[in-house]
């Protein structure tokens, strides 16, 4: 067993406490090797921004948790050297789609884990939440939930179509699985292809995709039935067009790749929103300068 108070982790309360109150929102960026890691730590030293790093369970299986372990442990250190004092570095499981996968990464130094149960039928969802939110609590690990379905690719994550989450729902779910965070379904989708060309327009001058705005309305009645209550935004890539327009210059194909924009995210943000997942910016980032 590892805590991850040893290795200089912190969990998600406090950080997303200050979110809410502060009317901004965590960036959680999803990392698969060295490089990734040593570009996010950077950067948050360099804003003494607090983060949440986080790997899927195959990005676990792909590092090994061992080496995992140290290097969340190498990541608090190397902030510190970065002259960030107090770094306040989440390590998340993201995706985690059973009770033991959980249980293992609380095990093993993770100070935070999503159990995602939204593919299961609504009281089983609960029952799963529920369990793993006991488990971990022992440990003071926090726990996010998903309600509700985001279309896109994650991992071994498939949807092709999304369900937003219905607010009716959010407060019988929160209080019976007693979760810290809520992650919702408004619009936002796994991958560098979040949106159809049909569902969104084109701008004339750039011939750029303009995608469709997310459903501030649900989020809205979410927040009103759970105020203060941290919700989470998966699949929240904004999909830089300079990366796109590199990576296709240099023998790339992503055509029409399209993410959320930037100024969404940030409305979201000054609402209960103090979570912000962000992968395939990170690896169109890394791809466009391994083209270059
Ligand atoms: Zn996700």
């Amino acid at each position: 067993m590892v805590n991850y108070k040893d290795l200089g982790l912190v969990n998600t309360r406090e950080m997303f406490a200050k979110a809410i109150d502060g009317g901004y929102a965590i960036p959680a960026f999803n990392f698969n090797n060295m490089e990734q890691l040593q570009a996010i730590i950077k950067a948050c030293a360099e804003t003494k921004s607090p983060v949440i790093l986080q790997v899927s369970s195959g990005a676990r299986k792909y590092a090994n948790q061992t080496l995992l372990r140290y290097m969340a442990e190498g990541a608090v250190e190397y902030a510190k050297e970065l002259g960030w004092e107090h770094p306040q570095i989440c390590l998340h499981l993201d995706h985690g789609d059973t009770f033991e996968l959980c249980k293992s990464c609380v095990d093993f130094g993770f100070s935070s884990v999503m159990i995602d149960g939204s593919s299961l039928p609504y009281e089983e969802n609960i029952a799963l939440t529920k369990k793993v939110v006991e488990y971990a609590h022992q440990f003071d690990v926090t726990v996010e939930a998903e309600l509700g379905v985001l279309a896109g690719v994650e991992d071994d994550v498939v949807a092709e179509e999304s369900h937003y989450t219905k607010p009716e729902e959010v407060i019988d779910f929160a209080t019976r699985t007693g979760c810290d965070s809520l992650a919702i379904s408004i619009g936002t989708s796994h991958g560098a292809y979040k949106f159809k060309p049909e569902q969104c327009t084109r701008d004339p001058k750039t011939g750029k995709l303009v995608p469709p705005p997310l459903a501030f309305d649900v989020l809205e009645e979410v927040e009103k039935k759970l105020p203060g209550f941290p919700i989470v935004l998966h699949g929240s890539s904004s999909v830089p067009q300079e990366y796109v327009d590199i990576i296709n210059t240099h023998g790339g194909n992503l055509p029409d790749a399209v993410g959320i924009p930037e100024d969404q995210l940030r409305k979201a943000a000054k609402s209960a929103v103090c979570k912000i997942n962000i992968d395939s910016d990170s690896r169109l980032a890394f791809t466009a300068a391994v083209r270059v």
